[in-house]
């Protein structure tokens, strides 16, 4: 089954499709609105430098004879396969620093083109980075892989993009690495069936960067991570073939799946899956839920989880995003709930998980809201929905664009995010809060941070925490790096995991070292010896290089 792919440029420095950056106008009209939002003073307005007056280095190796023809290094495609997506790297890339860049990309269309490619590099001495999507916002694909290595190698995976086979009978399909959600699901349209995992980069990430980085999708319960999603894989090493068989489950010993799951392109070239799917949703419903008080909205959640009802969607925002996100201005933490089923209505599903909710003295304004779709109606993502829900959605498809403008306006705007068990939640989160806090305002003067739960537990949340904090132009970097270092701190300082579904990169190294068992980092090194003896995949993201 072939899937078309798309033709509009994408931004050579910022997320997402180049149309969709707004002129000098009308981002000088969303600096005031924001400026007044934040009380952030005198935003204004700068333009990318543009890619023929950007600072890259010239390229260091020549491809191989053999796979010259998958191979560029063009300015175009070294600068675009540079970086991921975090604002570090959308402020290099918009101030024209090109820092890193590979020194070739190549791009293959089968799984056959990749094995030579491999072979030289372990020859060679050149590093090979496994490019998805490059949504990545830890610092997955950036070439800063010290000076051992001769070259880098982008390996972008994007031309392996096929459903391959589908077992309607199982509810499984095997599919290419570097297809979209998209994509796929326009695949498997025609059968009814979908892969339900929408995470907030789904416009433009792949499934081998879901599954190299244990990516967490729209579902808040139940199968938050594609990890409950794969059923086999396949990766290429520089040692040879790793495949995994295709099992419903299996005790048999440790999972190489689950090594697999996470591996952030260090122990290979992750080429194909299989994926457990699913019908397309008939049945959905969704209520929203105000709460004047965000500890009473954060018991609610709890009861919610622990109660056995699983919603496809329980997010909670708090008042400060709860505005952001044009969801409510009136200081109310807001929680939206939604359900959906191929099989049976979810009405009462939803009214009990209102009950619990409204228990706590939440309010639903709106009621609860109900539709059936039809197989032939388009897919709706995420969620789809109306009032809050929809303004809420609506809201989550645009922030990613959103970020483009901040960089533009000198706002330093990023995430963070993690999970932390019930009981110490109260405690993480105001520690976290006053330690971001002080940092903003240590670096920028200033800043907001507000929180949402992203996916709930019965045993905990996961927090995602947004900050926004004025620029010193030219500055921006080092302010951003004591914001983001202090976060990162603060989180496994208190008792969170350095990230519950962004993965580790570079970024997130320091911390994801003072958390891991320093036996596991030893066992890990040894795994990706046996697969990768030469250490070519992506040095320095997880363990040393
Ligand atoms: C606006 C925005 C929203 C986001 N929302 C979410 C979200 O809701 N949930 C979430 O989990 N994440 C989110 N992310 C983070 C990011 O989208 C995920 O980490 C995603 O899984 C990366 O996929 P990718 O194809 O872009 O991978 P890339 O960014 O290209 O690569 C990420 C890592 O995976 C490795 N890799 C990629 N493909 C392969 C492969 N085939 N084989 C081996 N290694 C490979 C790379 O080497 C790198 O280490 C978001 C990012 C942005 C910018």
């Amino acid at each position: 089954m072939s899937t078309p792919t798309s033709t509009r440029t994408r931004s050579h420095w910022g997320w997402g499709f180049a149309d969709r950056f707004p002129d000098g106008a009308a981002r000088a009209n969303l600096g005031k609105l924001l400026g007044a939002r934040l009380g952030f003073e005198g935003l204004s307005v700068a333009e990318p430098v543009p890619l023929d007056a950007a600072t890259i280095r010239e390229p260091r190796i020549q491809p191989p004879s053999h796979s010259a023809a998958l191979c560029s290094s063009a300015l175009t495609e070294r600068a675009s396969h540079c970086y991921g997506k975090n604002y570090r790297d959308l402020i290099r890339a918009f101030s024209g620093r090109f820092e890193n860049a590979p020194d070739i990309v190549a791009r293959p269309t089968t799984e056959a083109q990749i094995a030579p490619l491999l072979d030289w590099a372990s020859s060679e001495g050149v590093a090979v980075i496994p490019f998805g999507g490059g949504t990545s916002v830890c610092g997955g694909v950036e070439g800063d892989v010290g000076d051992r290595y001769r070259g880098v190698l982008s390996l972008d995976l994007t031309g392996l993009d096929r459903v391959l086979e589908l077992d309607d009978c199982s509810r499984l399909a095997r599919i290419q690495a570097g297809a979209t959600v998209p994509q796929i699901n326009r695949a498997l349209g025609t059968h009814g069936l979908a892969l339900r995992h929408y995470p907030q980069s789904y416009e433009l990430a792949t499934l081998g960067g879901y599954i190299a980085t244990r990516s967490g999708g729209h579902y808040a319960t139940l199968y938050t991570h594609i990890d409950e999603l794969v059923a086999g894989t396949r990766m290429l090493t520089p040692s040879g073939v790793f495949e995994t068989r295709c099992l419903p489950g299996s005790g048999a010993g440790p999972s190489p799946d689950r090594l697999v799951c996470g591996s952030e392109g260090i122990l290979g070239v992750i080429t194909e899956a299989w994926i457990r799917i699913q019908a397309k949703p008939i049945f959905r419903g969704q209520a929203s839920v105000h709460f004047s008080s965000f500890s009473n909205a954060v018991e609610a959640v709890r009861a919610v989880a622990q109660s056995g009802l699983n919603p496809a969607n329980c997010r909670l925002l708090d008042p400060r995003e709860a505005a952001l996100n044009m969801v409510a201005f009136d200081g109310s933490a807001v929680l939206i709930l939604a359900f959906e089923s191929a099989s049976q209505p979810i009405e009462a599903l939803l009214r009990q998980a209102l009950a619990i909710a409204t228990a706590y003295e939440g309010r639903c304004p709106d009621g609860p809201r109900l539709r059936t779709t039809r197989a032939g109606d388009p897919d709706e993502g995420a969620s789809g929905g109306e009032g809050a829900a929809k303004s809420w959605r609506q809201a989550f498809l645009d922030a990613p664009y959103l970020l483009n403008v901040c960089v533009s306006l000198g706002v330093i705007a990023d995430t963070f995010e993690t999970a932390v068990t019930w009981k110490r939640f109260a405690a993480f989160h105001e520690g976290v809060i006053a330690r971001v806090r002080a940092a903003m305002k240590e670096a920028c003067g200033m800043g907001r941070i507000s929180c949402r739960f992203t996916h709930v537990y019965p045993d905990g949340p996961a927090p995602y925490y947004t900050f926004l904090a004025p620029a010193r132009r030219g500055a921006e970097i080092e302010q951003w790096m004591a914001i983001k270092s202090a976060a990162g701190k603060a989180v496994v300082d208190l008792g969170g995991t350095i990230t519950h579904h962004h993965a580790v990169g570079r970024v997130h190294r320091p911390d994801y070292d003072r958390q891991r068992p320093e036996l596991f980092a030893r066992a890990l090194s040894a795994a990706r010896r046996a697969v990768d003896p030469a250490g070519i995949m992506n040095p320095g993201v997880l363990i040393d290089g």
